[in-house]
């Protein structure tokens, strides 16, 4: 071929792969670079690249790879080897069913926060049946705002009958505007109350909370510094609960008395070790308590429901 008649360069190589070599050539590069879930990633950003679902991809491995989808790819697999994650680079999470939008102004939902939802609607499905009250609940830290979307997914005519009431907020400004876009394209934005305050503050003369939903910071500040996997990624503000990872648990707790309606409870993510500190700290604030805590898939108590007994 003489020069005038060759193909244009830019992604001529790397074009002439099928799906199957370029899936395999994706995954050793992450694992290469140290990805803990490189066939995973593979898949993802390769199926990503060519707008195809996962599912799609595996059935088509003997298919070419269009160029432009490989250019596409080699940026997102670089983008993945420096260890950004898969959420970030996608822009989205799939969690709890639902797409939720995700960028480092907020943490990327994890799966164990589809456990503080379930607890979260048990609690609050069991007062609407034996409450006429309007029930009020606030999300505490939202970040992206999952939760608070997954709630009023669930109690949709409850939020429209102004039955229950969910005001959602963050002490980022930053992060509450990546929720309202979560749940303005869930179409839910008209039925949250978003605010930008420090954990129980008032929000305007809102009443007392009757359920509390927060999934705080809680890791310590030693292992956010050790920047393993998201975390070097996700913003400091998200993560860092301090030398302990409960200063945020403990600022929150220190409110209930005010904050908190006298039968009023409080549905917590926590870390694998902190159910015990957690459960000595609401010890001792006035009133009895009562916590349960559910455990994760890793059998970590991972949520904790704490109530004032009546
Ligand atoms: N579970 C998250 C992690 O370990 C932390 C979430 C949080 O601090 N609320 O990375």
């Amino acid at each position: 071929m003489s020069p005038a008649e060759s193909p244009p360069s830019s992604g001529v190589t790397v074009g002439e792969r099928t799906v199957g070599a370029a899936l395999a050539h994706a995954r050793d590069t992450l694992q290469g670079a140290g990805s803990p879930s490189a066939r995973l990633d593979a898949e993802v950003l390769v199926a990503w690249s060519m707008e195809r679902e996962r599912s799609w991809l595996l059935a088509h491995l003997d298919d070419q790879l269009p160029a432009e989808a490989a250019t596409v790819l080699s940026s997102l697999v670089t983008r993945r080897a420096m260890g950004e994650p898969v959420a970030y680079i996608r822009g989205f999470k799939e969690w709890y069913g639902l797409r939720i939008a995700t960028d480092d102004r907020a943490l990327i939902p994890r799966p164990e926060t589809e456990l503080l939802v379930d607890a979260a609607v048990a609690d609050i499905a069991e007062r609407m049946v034996s409450d006429d009250e309007p029930i009020e609940v606030r999300e505490v830290g939202t970040g992206s705002g999952a939760v608070s979307v997954a709630l009023a997914r669930r109690f949709r005519a409850a939020l429209t009958l102004g039955r229950l009431r969910l005001v959602a907020s963050d002490v980022s400004a930053d992060a509450l505007e990546l929720a309202a876009d979560n749940l303005a394209a869930h179409g839910l934005a008209h039925l949250v109350t978003l605010a930008v305050a420090d954990l129980l503050d008032p929000v305007a003369s809102l009443p007392q909370a009757d359920v509390v939903v927060a999934n705080l910071p809680y890791v310590r500040s030693a292992e956010v510094a050790t920047g393993h996997g998201s975390l070097a990624w996700e913003p400091a503000l998200a993560l860092d609960g301090g030398a302990d990872g409960l200063d945020l648990v403990r600022r929150l707790l220190s409110r209930f008395p005010d904050r908190l309606a006298g039968h009023g409870s409080a549905l917590l993510e926590i870390g694998a070790d902190q159910a015990e500190p957690v459960v000595a700290e609401v010890a001792g604030l006035p009133g009895t308590w009562s916590a349960v805590t559910t455990r994760d898939l890793a059998g970590h108590e991972r949520i904790i429901r704490l109530a004032r007994d009546r």
